[in-house]
């Protein structure tokens, strides 16, 4: 007798991203060993953050976010060029 088969159901994850909640840059992941609490670091030097919390956002959100902060940079640099 045969057995069946078992199809690996893989659930269709959303990608999620971890992203610091001062500068909201991508946050690295750093496991420790005796700790069961996981430390986040900036990825931004400029910024520097480290911690045991981040700021967990849908990579879409987080895309549109960029882009919409992107937006707004420029918007203010035309504002500011206008005479
Ligand atoms: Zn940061």
């Amino acid at each position: 007798m045969k057995k069946k088969k078992k199809e690996k159901k893989e659930k269709p994850m959303r990608d999620r991203v971890e992203v610091c909640p001062i500068c909201f840059s991508i946050v690295k992941r750093s496991p420790q060993i005796f700790d069961v609490n996981s430390t986040f670091h900036c990825t931004n030097s400029d910024c520097g953050w480290s911690g045991s919390f981040a700021v967990e956002v849908d990579i879409n959100e987080y895309k549109q976010f960029v882009k919409d902060r992107q937006n707004k940079n420029e918007s203010d640099k035309n504002s500011r060029d206008e005479p």
